[in-house]
């Protein structure tokens, strides 16, 4: 529907009103003067009528009735109106306008007949003779024994009212439209009053709606536009302190989300994401732009994630889970959402990343596993000697003493790797509880010491160790444990590189680190295990070490040291043409 402006429906209908008021006042007015003009005519009439009676009175005998023709003419002319002589039969005696041998019979006519029986009689009709409207009054002519001679009939053309009242039309005309004219200025600018301050709350309104609270409305002089303007404006005031309220519950409960190292998410009945915090976005790996608007499976491809949901929704109870999102394993909570009228609106969701449990948990059981593999070989041997010998090999000795040697090396070999791991544990254990003591101390004289440790088996080899050291570094350390990773790399050199080539300690400093690298030029180890070289029992060829009488421990034990001060390894190695083993040491 097409709305009218307030301006165009009010004018209109106060011109209406105005106009009705003039055509009902301008009718009464020409009624009555309508009617006055006809009373007046007719009193004028009768007047006229009485004068003429009493003048031809005489004469309305049967001698004289001949003059009675004349005497109309002559009478008509004075008085200006045409009369009419008739006899008691309705025949017409005189008349001043017609000759009265050619007119009819006038009984038939109203006034007539209304004069031969009352007092007067008045017609008003078209006169089929003049042509005319023709207003007609007729009195009785009576003898003085009051014995009805006849009927004498003056008669108006109305022609002259019309003129009359063409005039008085006119002028209500000439009034009503210049009332019509006042009325409509007068009427635009009432309603311009009323609509003026209307447009001006309607804008305030379109401004409060697109968010400008803070805009006020003027008060207008109208009583209830002016309580209607205060009005908007308290509900603009009580909006934005709602608001305001609003925002702040938001913000918080989005502070508080953020904040949450779990995963939260909301999702309502049909599964559409109500709410994603940080950390879960960062779980299921969804853009904080990618989610709203969307349901879990278009947002997060994952059929156990979205079975967990509808479980949720369509058990409506609180359930637990653990489910693989890419590479994380996640714990998930999930309960149903109670609006405040208890009515079920969705479901919670909390993921704990237990990823790195999981890890922790299979590297114990991968641990475990790679112990009992690693103690099982010697203790096997052991075993197998100690019952050679009871068996009676005991017996020769030759025999015996070769085999309790072995017994001896598998011996050494077992109280080496538990020597090492309970290195590793303690090594572990002191740095989680931030029990190793670092002490400011040279890092060249660590260096000497180790090499000088290592040196006898080096030479041994005919492998010599270069040193350089130029930097006489210091920095927080544990000496002797220092110490210990740099003669488990020093040992690795010497044991992987072969006759004729050589080791080089270097000790470098680079931006805030000290770096003590360890190179030699022996065999090498391909780059696809370098990954997984710090790990705790990891060989690149087991039987090689175990000859080499190595544990598989050594560069775990390197890497916990570095860590322990708060350092870092690394390895670059190439197949055949050697290794370069680093720890990077924190300087300040
Ligand atoms: P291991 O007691 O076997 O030497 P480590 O933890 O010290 O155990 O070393 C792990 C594995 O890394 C070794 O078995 C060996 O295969 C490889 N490795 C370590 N250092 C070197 C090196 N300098 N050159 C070649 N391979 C090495």
């Amino acid at each position: 529907m097409k709305h009218k402006k307030l301006l165009w429906q009010l004018v209109p209908t106060y011109l209406a009103i105005t106009l009705g008021a003039l055509l009902l006042v301008g009718w009464l007015a020409a009624n009555t003067v309508h009617r006055f003009y006809i009373s007046q005519t007719e009193t004028d009439l009768e007047v006229r009528a009485h004068l003429i009676k009493e003048q031809v009175k005489k004469d309305f005998n049967l001698v004289n009735r001949l003059s009675l023709d004349s005497l109309s003419e002559a009478l008509s002319q004075i008085s200006s109106t045409r009369i009419t002589f008739i006899d008691i039969n309705g025949n017409v005696l005189g008349d001043s306008d017609e000759d009265p041998a050619e007119m009819e019979n006038h009984s038939d006519r109203p006034e007539i007949k209304q004069a031969l029986t009352a007092q007067k009689g008045v017609s008003i009709r078209y006169s089929t003779t003049l042509k005319k409207r023709m207003m007609y009054l007729a009195i009785p002519v009576k003898s003085d024994a009051n014995e009805s001679l006849g009927v004498v009939r003056v008669s108006l053309p109305l022609v002259t009212i019309k003129d009359a009242l063409a005039h008085v039309y006119s002028g209500i005309a000439m009034g009503g439209l210049l009332g019509l004219i006042l009325a409509a200025v007068i009427s635009y600018l009432v309603s311009k009053r009323i609509s003026n301050p209307l447009i001006e709350m309607k804008s305030g309104a379109i401004a409060f709606a697109s968010g400008k609270l803070n805009h006020r409305l003027t008060s207008p002089p109208v009583e209830e536009l002016s309580e209607l303007s205060t009005a908007m404006n308290k509900m603009a005031v009580d909006l934005s302190k709602r608001i305001e309220t609003v925002t702040r519950q938001r913000n918080e409960l989005e502070a508080v989300l953020s904040s949450m190292v779990e995963g939260v998410f909301a999702v309502d009945i049909e599964e559409k994401l109500l709410r994603v915090n940080r950390s879960a976005q960062a779980l299921l790996g969804v853009k904080s732009e990618n989610w709203q608007g969307r349901t879990l499976t278009e947002a997060v491809r994952n059929p156990d994630l979205q079975r967990f949901v509808i479980d949720i929704l369509e058990n409506h109870e609180t359930i637990e889970d653990e489910i693989v999102v890419g590479d994380k394993f996640l714990q998930v909570h999930g309960t149903i959402l109670h609006d405040a009228a208890d009515r079920e609106f969705g479901a919670l969701v909390v993921m704990n990343d237990i990823t790195r449990l999981r890890k922790l948990e299979n590297i114990r059981r991968e641990f475990a596993a790679n112990v009992s593999h690693e103690l099982r070989t010697p203790i096997t041997s052991i075993k197998g000697f100690v019952e050679t010998l009871r068996d009676g090999a005991i017996d020769d000795k030759e025999s015996a003493v070769h085999f309790l040697d072995i017994t001896a090396k598998h011996t050494n070999r077992l109280n080496a790797i538990i020597e090492d791991l309970l290195s590793l544990a303690r090594i572990e254990q002191n740095t989680e509880s931030d029990r190793i003591e670092l002490t400011r101390g040279s890092v060249r004289d660590v260096i000497m010491s180790a090499v000088g440790i290592s040196l006898q088996k080096a030479s041994e080899k005919g492998i010599p160790i270069e040193i350089n050291c130029s930097v006489d570094a210091h920095a927080d350390i544990a000496a002797p444990l220092l110490e210990r990773a740099i003669v488990n790399l020093l040992d690795n050199a010497i044991n992987y590189s072969g006759k004729g080539s050589q080791v080089m300690v270097n000790v470098e400093k680079q931006n805030s680190e000290i770096v003590i690298s360890v190179k030699d030029s022996g065999c090498g180890i391909d780059a696809e295990y370098l990954p997984r070289l710090f790990e705790r029992f990891y060989r690149v060829d087991p039987d090689r070490s175990r000859k080499l009488g190595g544990t598989g421990l050594g560069l775990a034990i390197v890497k916990h040291i570095a860590l322990a001060h708060n350092g870092k390894v690394s390895v670059e190695s190439k197949l055949g043409e050697g290794s370069e083993f680093r720890i990077y040491l924190p300087h300040s």
